[in-house]
């Protein structure tokens, strides 16, 4: 293949911080006792890290009475938990290492704030996300997600409605949305919920993928920030490739391309996304 080729790899790509400082803390708690570490859903949407994790005796639970030993400590992840299921892990008794990235717990505190003045909340985002079903916990029982501007529309008018954002949502779907449901309600606050790495990672990505001939996005496929990231590429750039490995590199896909983006959801460790170049590489190295 042409040796006539640039990868770009976006510094945005990958861990975000708050991933970042959520898998730190479980490893030092793994290296620091004997104690198992449960971890309370995956601790981020990455089969290889997943992996990794349980070879240290790093589990993930998806009901409390899972974590049997009472020795053990009990991680509350990045995405946060609804205010009753926080009560209930530290019921439990055991330790607990509260992971939740401070960029979520600026979300809660928004919501809750304004459910206690009596507004409605109505969030964007993907109603199945850990991190939104944590958010509708503070609602006070008056909060509604939807995904997009279409099911905004569908919507009643309020009186008194904040519209807040899953923390890795799209600006431009967030800001559609929002604007439905102000034309149709009294008073409207607008939340904008979005994490700044989550900003920077779309500011970098629209002004990258734009320019590229081929977009590599490396991720998880269960990984719901991976595939939001290939979706907006897709907008910008004709040929996107999601892939969760190195191993899954095509040759077919690299063909002709010359100016070549990788990138990579906030859940993708550093490594992978190294292999992943190396093997881009490797196949245009090829005569
Ligand atoms: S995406 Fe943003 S809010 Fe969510 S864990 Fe990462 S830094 Fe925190």
């Amino acid at each position: 293949m042409s040796n006539n080729y640039k990868i770009t790899i976006a510094s945005s790509a990958g861990f975000c911080p708050g991933v970042k400082n959520a898998i730190e803390r479980v490893l030092q708690l793994s290296e620091k006792g004997k104690k198992p570490v449960y971890t309370v859903g995956p601790l981020i949407h990455n089969k290889q890290v997943t992996q990794m994790l349980e070879k240290k005796d790093i589990f993930t639970i998806n009901n409390l009475n899972e974590a049997t030993d009472k020795n053990g400590v009990l991680v509350i992840r990045a995405h946060g938990i609804t205010p009753e299921f926080q009560k209930q892990v530290f019921d439990m008794g055991l330790e607990v290492v509260d992971c939740t990235c401070p960029l979520v717990k600026r979300a809660h505190t928004i919501i809750d704030e304004f459910a206690k003045k009596g507004y409605y909340t109505v969030i964007i985002g993907d109603a199945e996300h850990a991190e939104v079903v944590g958010l509708l916990g503070y609602t006070q029982g008056r909060g509604i997600v939807v995904a997009d501007a279409e099911e905004a529309k569908k919507l009643p008018s309020y009186d008194k409605v904040n519209v807040v954002a899953q923390t890795t949502q799209k600006e431009q779907t967030f800001f559609e949305a929002a604007e439905i449901i102000k034309q149709k309600s009294k008073i409207c606050q607008v939340s904008n919920t979005i994490c700044n790495p989550t900003k920077q990672r779309q500011k970098e990505t629209l002004e990258l993928a734009k320019n590229a001939d081929l977009v590599i996005v490396v991720g998880g496929k269960h990984s719901a920030n991976t595939a939001r990231l290939a979706k907006l590429c897709g907008e910008l750039c004709k040929k996107v490739s999601h892939v969760e490995t190195a191993e899954e590199v095509q040759k077919e896909i690299l063909e002709d391309a010359k100016n070549i983006l990788i990138t990579a959801g906030a859940s993708t460790p550093d490594w992978i996304i190294q292999e992943v170049a190396k093997k881009v590489e490797i196949i245009k190295g090829e005569k």
